[in-house]
């Protein structure tokens, strides 16, 4: 029978059928990083647990690392005291930490991929929301609470509802100034936030075919912001060329055996999906979020719903979100003043964001009420940033360049929006209160849109932002 690669992931992976009707996973690789660890040590020590496989798990500081300044110990008491508790349970369990001094620190779902860690066919899981981020790989991944933290620390596995396949195609050519990220907001749009509830998403069509790795992350990244438990992209050549040399990939001979595995667990052909969408690339346009939560997206030459329009059980929610934001209905979103501009977290800051960021801003300065920041998503991506001379291009436009970490995608380090802010950010998230303050509005854009508003001190459109 044809299968799909969930089919087949999960199959290699189950160690029994529960009679609950869940599915024991083993987990190949645990990612873990200071926030959600602490505790899930501490209910391990308090009955005498061993942490069962430290060589399938892997950890990193990402969120609340100060950017500006990392020398140790930080200024805030209390993510030293995370930190420190992170050092010491890699100690103890004999965990690899990769730490500030490691030079290979950075977002958890940014040096997985880089180290060669996340690999085709894998089941991860790690305690944050964007695990998903590792299925551009063909690895099934899931972010799981804290208390499944414990439960894999504990045993390696991880009791799972079955899950269905949504398969999500995106055909044709994507249009100029349209990048991963408006794919992703635009499949997000079309089937709601809740829309992808029960499924893993499988992307594919010639859109997803041609993108690099680092644009398939940025698609796999958001699928938890859809609903989807998880979201995957079969792997194919571009994913083996990506591993290739990467530290923890197989070399020689068996890199060439795991390129042939990591190919034969793709879908097949004529297996069969829960679901089938599809969407024209061509039609997609550069997207801007309006409101609270990442399907209230529009084009950035649309205008603001008016909630009197919008279909009844949206209304509610469009409202609220008109309020929260300070619009105006039927007015435009281009034009909306920006304060703060921020280019970074595990959706959009890796080398080809910054790249991309940096070829809007190269010979521009950030307007002048702007406060703008690039915040590298791994040390790894700001080393090869730099060597490319693209710190440069953004400190002379007036961008601050900083140290790598998760920074002022949730907030909990120095990086908080004041106030009602309002920041244009290549980010995830927009919930309220998501980038620091209760009342700071975020509108989220891709990296290159996020760079013209910092230029404009408004939001632009990418499409004929170089024309002026
Ligand atoms: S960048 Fe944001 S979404 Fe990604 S791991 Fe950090 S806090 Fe989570």
């Amino acid at each position: 029978m044809p299968s799909t690669l969930l089919q087949k992931v999960w199959d290699a992976h189950t160690v029994r059928r529960l009679p609950n009707g869940q599915t024991q996973l083993f987990v190949g690789l645990h990612l873990v990083h200071e926030v959600t660890t602490p505790q899930a040590f501490d209910m391990l020590r308090a009955r005498g647990w061993r942490v069962r496989f430290p060589e399938r798990t892997v950890a990193t500081v990402d969120h609340i690392v100060p950017t500006r300044d990392q020398r140790r110990p930080f200024g805030d008491v209390m993510a030293e005291d995370m930190l420190s508790a992170l050092e010491r349970n890699c100690r103890e369990a004999g965990i690899r930490l990769f730490d500030l001094s490691s030079g290979s620190q950075g977002i958890v779902h940014v040096i997985g991929p880089e180290l060669g860690l996340t690999q085709p066919g894998m089941t991860i899981a790690c305690g944050d929301s964007h695990t998903s981020t590792h299925g551009a790989f063909g690895a099934v991944a899931f972010g799981i609470g804290t208390s499944q933290v414990r439960d894999v620390l504990a045993s390696q596995c991880l009791a799972m509802e079955p899950l269905k396949v949504r398969r999500i195609r995106v055909t044709g050519r994507l249009p100029n100034g349209v990048f991963a990220k408006d794919v992703i907001l635009e499949i997000i749009r079309r089937l709601g936030v809740q829309g992808g509830v029960g499924y893993a998403y499988e992307y594919a069509g010639e859109v997803v075919d041609r993108m690099s790795m680092d644009e398939r992350m940025t698609i796999c990244n958001m699928s938890i912001e859809g609903g989807a438990r998880a979201g995957y992209v079969n792997p194919d050549s571009t994913t083996c060329d990506y591993l290739c040399g990467r530290k923890f990939a197989p070399s020689g001979d068996a890199f060439d055996r795991a390129a042939t595995w990591w190919k034969s667990i793709a879908s097949d052909p004529g297996a069969s999906y829960d679901d089938e969408v599809t969407i024209d690339g061509a039609s997609i346009r550069p997207t801007v979020t309006w409101g609270i939560n990442p399907g209230q997206s529009l084009y950035v030459d649309e205008r603001l719903p008016v909630a009197s329009d919008v279909d009844p059980g949206s209304r509610v929610a469009t409202e609220e979100a008109l309020e929260f934001m300070g619009f105006r209905p039927g007015d435009r979103i281009a034009g909306t003043r920006v304060d703060v501009a921020f280019i970074g977290s595990c959706t959009n800051a890796r080398l080809s964001d910054l790249r991309e960021a940096a070829r809007v801003v190269r010979g521009h300065h950030v307007a002048p009420h702007v406060k703008a920041l690039v915040v590298p998503g791994s040390q790894g991506v700001r080393l090869a940033a730099e060597r490319e001379g693209l710190d440069r291009v953004f400190v002379e436009a007036g961008f601050e360049w900083r140290g790598a970490g998760c920074s002022m995608c949730l907030a909990m380090n120095p990086d908080r929006l004041e106030g009602r802010q309002v920041c244009a950010s290549s980010s995830n998230r927009n919930f309220k209160g998501r980038q620091g303050s209760p009342t700071g509005r975020t509108l989220l854009m891709s990296p290159a849109m996020v760079a013209a508003a910092a230029l404009a001190g408004e939001v632009v459109d990418i499409r004929s932002f170089g024309e002026h």
